[in-house]
C-alpha cells in the first residue's frame, strides 16, 4: 500500500517540473552527485595509493613496451640507437659507424642456401653487423636456431627482415632470440629476406646460426613427393583461355589423397574438376586459406565433415576435364586468390647440426 501511495504523486509532480524549468533543474540534481562520486573515487584511490602506484608503474612499463615494440614496431635495436642519441654518441663517428653498420654489411651480404650452418663471432674492438640474405617464396617455412656460444650479458640484436618495394628499404618481420632453440616462420609473401645480427658496442660474442627453408605442408598424395608434380602453376590452359591455378600430382588411380591441414570439407561434383572438394583451414569453413582437390575418383568424406591433417579425403582419379589424361590430383591453394602450391609442397626443412 505504501508503495502505491508513494508512486501515485510522482507522475503528477514531474510534468510540473518540466513546465517550470525543464532545462536547469535536472542539471542541478546531477552535478552534485557527479562531483561527489568523483571525490569518493579519488578518496578511494588515495587510500590505496601505494599499491596502485606500484602496479601502475609495472603496467605502464608493460604498456610502453607494448606500444614501442608491437604498435610502433620499434625493435630493441631501435631502442639502442635511441640510447646512443641520449648519450650524445649518435652523431659521433663511433655512433655513426654502429648505426650504418647494417647498411654497410648489406652491400655485401652473405648468401645462404636452403640449408646453412654458420659459426661466427663479433670482436669487441670492431663495429660491424652480419647480414645473411636469402630469397623465399610464399608457402615456404623458414627455420632457424641462433645460439650464443659465449656467456655474456651483452645484447645481440637479431632480426628477420623482408625487402620492401623501395630500394634499401627493409621491413622487420620478427626478432630472432639467441636462445639456442628452434624457431620457424611461415612465409606469406615471396621476396628477398635477410637475417641481421649486430651486438651492442664493445661486445665480443661468438654465435652459431643454423638456417633451413622448405615446404610448409605435408604432401597431399599418399606415398608421393614434390617430384610427382607434373603440370605447373600458371601455365596456359585451353589454348591460353585460362591459366592453370594449381599443380597436377600424378599417381595411380585409387591412391589416397590426404588433408594438408585440420579443417572442414565441402565436396562437389561436375564441371572441370569432376569430383572435387574444398578443404578450409577455418573451422567454420569461411575465410582463411582454402585447398582445392580435383579429379577425384571417389570421396572418403562428406560436406561439412571436420578432418585432421593426414586424414584421407578421397582417391586419385581422372574425373572432370581430366578424363583423357592419366589419373592425377589437381591441387590448388587459395589465399584471397590462387597461389602457386609448389613452394608449400617441397620437402620440409631440416636444420643442419653443423
Ligand atoms: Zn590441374
Amino acid at each position: 500500500m505504501q508503495e502505491l501511495n508513494k508512486a501515485s504523486p510522482q507522475p503528477s509532480s514531474s510534468p510540473e517540473e518540466n513546465n517550470n524549468s525543464a532545462v536547469v533543474k535536472p542539471k542541478r540534481r546531477v552535478r552534485p552527485w557527479l562531483l561527489l562520486s568523483v571525490l569518493l573515487l579519488l578518496i578511494a584511490l588515495l587510500s590505496v595509493r601505494d599499491d596502485l602506484r606500484e602496479t601502475a608503474l609495472t603496467s605502464s612499463q608493460q604498456a610502453m613496451r607494448f606500444v614501442a615494440f608491437e604498435l610502433l614496431d620499434f625493435s630493441p635495436r631501435d631502442v639502442f640507437v635511441w640510447r646512443l642519441r641520449v648519450a650524445g654518441l649518435a652523431h659521433r663517428p663511433l655512433g655513426q659507424r654502429w648505426i650504418t653498420a647494417v647498411e654497410k654489411a648489406s652491400q655485401q651480404p652473405v648468401s645462404i642456401t636452403h640449408q646453412s650452418y654458420i659459426n661466427a663471432s663479433f670482436a669487441d674492438d670492431e663495429v660491424v653487423a652480419h647480414v645473411y640474405q636469402l630469397s623465399l617464396q610464399q608457402g615456404q617455412q623458414l627455420l632457424w636456431q641462433l645460439t650464443r656460444l659465449t656467456s655474456s650479458s651483452d645484447n645481440l640484436y637479431a632480426s628477420l627482415e623482408r625487402k620492401g618495394p623501395n630500394a634499401n628499404e627493409w621491413k622487420k618481420v620478427t626478432a630472432l632470440s639467441a636462445d639456442g632453440t628452434e624457431h620457424r616462420h611461415f612465409i606469406s609473401q615471396s621476396g628477398d629476406y635477410r637475417l641481421v645480427l649486430q651486438p651492442e658496442l664493445f661486445s665480443s660474442i661468438n654465435y652459431s646460426l643454423a638456417v633451413a627453408h622448405g615446404g610448409s605442408l605435408p604432401f597431399p598424395v599418399k606415398g608421393g613427393s614434390h617430384h610427382d608434380i607434373g603440370g605447373g602453376f600458371g601455365v596456359a590452359r585451353d589454348g591460353g583461355a585460362r591459366a592453370h591455378h594449381g599443380v597436377d600430382i600424378f599417381a595411380s588411380k585409387g591412391t589416397p589423397v590426404t588433408a594438408v591441414v585440420d579443417g572442414k570439407v565441402r565436396i562437389g561434383r561436375g564441371g572441370l574438376g569432376g569430383n572435387y572438394l574444398w578443404l578450409s583451414d577455418n573451422k567454420f569453413g569461411l575465410s582463411g586459406v582454402r585447398y582445392y582437390y580435383a579429379h577425384l575418383d571417389s570421396f572418403a568424406v562428406a560436406s561439412g565433415d571436420s578432418v585432421k591433417q593426414g586424414d584421407t579425403l578421397g582417391y586419385v582419379g581422372n574425373t572432370g576435364n581430366a578424363k583423357n589424361t592419366p589419373p592425377h590430383l589437381h591441387f590448388g591453394v587459395y589465399a584471397s586468390g590462387p597461389v602457386d602450391p609448389a613452394p608449400f609442397l617441397t620437402a620440409k626443412p631440416v636444420l643442419p647440426t653443423r
